[in-house]
């Protein structure tokens, strides 16, 4: 696909991070693109700044993903590139004790559920949304209608202590990838997954020094994080490329993570 201002793209967690960097590169090639995320506060300076629109979306419901597919589509037409990257994580172990008390408990399902819904069932359900969105495109050359590119992390394949349910939450996307690919191969849709190491994002800047120096000495070449563009630089090639389907690429510098 060209990457030109004939093309409009929808980016999840489009507000922060691995989105924003890809909103920016996207846009800079001339595409229209559209925000969703839930944080107004960072996403609304951001559209004004790459000339692109702002929808304040939460992904895990399907009234506000709707509401945003229209605020997008009435805005610059229909999208036909979808960047999910919206999503979240925190650690809890499977079962813990208590360090202090010695008190035994289980990990509460309501995170675990909580993870696979915004990580999951949200990436989901925006590919859901927007490839029937897509269907209603008359096709580019080759046949092609659009292209999805999703986020999912090193994590699906090593996942650490504490990643029960964000590995989870990744592998599925993973998992769902070539069956959604082969899905939509009837429509011209091409679907692909991401799956970054260690990005220098908002998280990691709250990271001390030393320890950000710790994370970057564990990558086997380069040695350092990874920057935010050079995610976005393989969302556009994965876009560009037409041949790019069903396809699941670590970008992490020959990262394998450690059990902790
Ligand atoms: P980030 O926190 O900078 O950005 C994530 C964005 O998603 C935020 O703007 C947040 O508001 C938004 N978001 C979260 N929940 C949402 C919801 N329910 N609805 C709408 N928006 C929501 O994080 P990032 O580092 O840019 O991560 C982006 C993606 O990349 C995530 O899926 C993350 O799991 C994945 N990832 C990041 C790294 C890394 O090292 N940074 C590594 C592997 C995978």
């Amino acid at each position: 696909m060209k990457l030109d201002s004939s093309i409009s793209a929808v980016i999840t967690g489009g507000a922060s991070g691995l989105g924003a960097a890809t909103a920016r590169h996207l846009a800079s090639l001339g595409v229209r693109v559209a925000l969703f995320d839930r944080d107004a506060d960072r996403g609304i300076p951001l559209a004004a700044e790459i000339g692109g629109v702002f929808c304040q979306v939460d992904v895990t419901s399907d009234e506000a993903v709707a509401a945003g597919f229209a605020q997008a589509r009435a805005a610059h037409g229909q999208e036909r590139i979808l960047v999910n990257c919206a999503g979240t994580g925190d650690g809890v172990k499977t079962a813990s004790r208590d360090r202090n008390t010695g008190e035994i408990k289980p990990h509460p399902i309501s995170k675990f559920d909580r993870t696979l819904q915004i990580n999951l069932v949200g990436t989901f359900r925006c590919i859901a949304q927007s490839a029937a969105g897509m269907m209603t495109l008359p096709p580019l050359e080759h046949g092609e209608r659009g292209v999805i590119v999703n986020t999912a992390s090193v994590a699906a394949e090593d996942g650490q202590v504490g990643q029960a349910a964000y590995s989870a939450s990744k592998g599925g996307i993973v998992g769902m990838t070539l069956p959604i690919a082969r899905d939509l191969m009837g429509e011209g849709i091409r679907v692909n997954t991401i799956l970054p190491g260690i990005f220098d994002t908002a998280l990691l800047q709250t990271v001390p020094q030393n320890v950000r120096a710790a994370l970057a000495e564990s990558v086997p070449f380069p040695k350092r994080l990874g920057q935010p563009e050079e995610f976005a630089d393989l969302v556009a090639t994965m876009a560009r490329n037409g041949y790019f389907n069903g396809a699941c690429v670590r970008l992490d510098g020959a990262i394998r993570m450690a059990p902790r």
